[in-house]
């Protein structure tokens, strides 16, 4: 093989010491198989650990994820993002060494936080992104393609892609979207519904392509969760948030579970 041929893979493993043995392992069986690991601008990024894990890996590599594919050891219960078991390492071994580049792509989303001062932050997240007003109620107003859709009040509100729609999303009483659905979901955390105040109540699934506008009508703190991280801003005009015009690809796998079988083992179990 020439040295250019070779893949460059990164790997990055959550600290618990079996998703340290799990990485070493794989360190050592990668390069007999004659594979670079660097974590610079890798082909393959390789998480093991849970889906925090590999929440963390897209942030690490957001800025290349075009060129970058995903794969997940999880080395506890089967999670959303994650492909192959701890004991499966000679198993992806192998796929890697057969991979001729198949990809799964899944949609993220695009957050761009306005401020007062004309600033603009932009953000993705793969998961979700949820705004809390830290001293008192959230109230703000809630545009779906320009149309001033409701006044919110309660304590906040996310927004998520489908991979995110089984983590806080579903907490809050979100339905589970099949990632393949191009959409984003809004869901309201504890609105106030009374005589007085009214917001639509359920979650809302909107359509590629359409804009969601969140604009908080107090100047004050909030804060702003893109999937593991939190960022505090105290003087946002507006939020705007769209499916992002890049995808996350994962590396397409024969050993891929079915999206069903992944929402019965993390919620239903087993019926008897
Ligand atoms: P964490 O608080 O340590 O873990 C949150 C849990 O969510 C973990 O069990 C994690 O799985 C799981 N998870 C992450 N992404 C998921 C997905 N797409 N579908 C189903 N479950 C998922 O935080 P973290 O590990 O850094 O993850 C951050 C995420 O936590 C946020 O994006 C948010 O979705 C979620 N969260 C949920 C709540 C809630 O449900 N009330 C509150 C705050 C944040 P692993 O154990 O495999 O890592
Ligand atoms: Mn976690």
């Amino acid at each position: 093989m020439k040295n250019t041929d070779r893949k460059k893979i990164a790997l990055l493993s959550s600290k618990n010491p079996k998703s340290h043995a799990v990485m070493n392992e794989l360190w050592t069986k990668l390069k007999e198989a004659h594979f670079i690991l660097t974590p610079k601008n890798p082909d393959i990024v390789i998480s093991i650990g849970g889906d925090g894990m590999l929440l963390s890996a897209f942030h690490k590599y957001e800025a290349i994820m075009d060129r970058v594919r995903f794969v997940g050891i999880h080395t506890g219960h089967l999670g959303f993002y994650t492909d192959y078991r701890d004991f499966e390492v000679d198993k992806l071994v192998e796929n890697l060494k057969l991979d001729t580049g198949a990809r799964v792509s899944y949609p993220i989303l695009h957050v761009r936080v306005k401020m007062m001062n004309g600033r603009e932050i932009v953000m993705r997240a793969l998961n979700e992104a949820t705004i809390k007003r830290l001293s008192k109620t959230m109230v703000a107003d809630v545009f779906i393609n320009k149309v001033p859709f409701e006044r919110f009040r309660g304590d906040g509100i996310s927004v998520s892609t489908p991979t995110g729609s089984t983590a806080y999303n579903k907490s809050l009483g979100g339905a589970v979207l099949h990632p393949t659905i191009e959409a984003l979901q809004i869901a309201e955390v504890a609105s106030l519904n009374n005589r007085v105040y009214r917001t639509l109540g359920s979650s809302i699934v909107v359509p590629k392509k359409d804009k969601i506008v969140i604009e908080p009508k107090h100047d004050d703190r909030y804060s702003v969760s893109i999937d593991n991280r939190t960022f505090v801003y105290d003087n946002i005009e507006q939020i705007e948030y769209q499916i992002d015009n890049s995808k996350i690809h994962f590396l397409a796998t024969p050993s891929h579970t079915s999206f069903w079988n992944r929402v019965k083992d993390a919620f239903i179990g087993e019926v008897e």
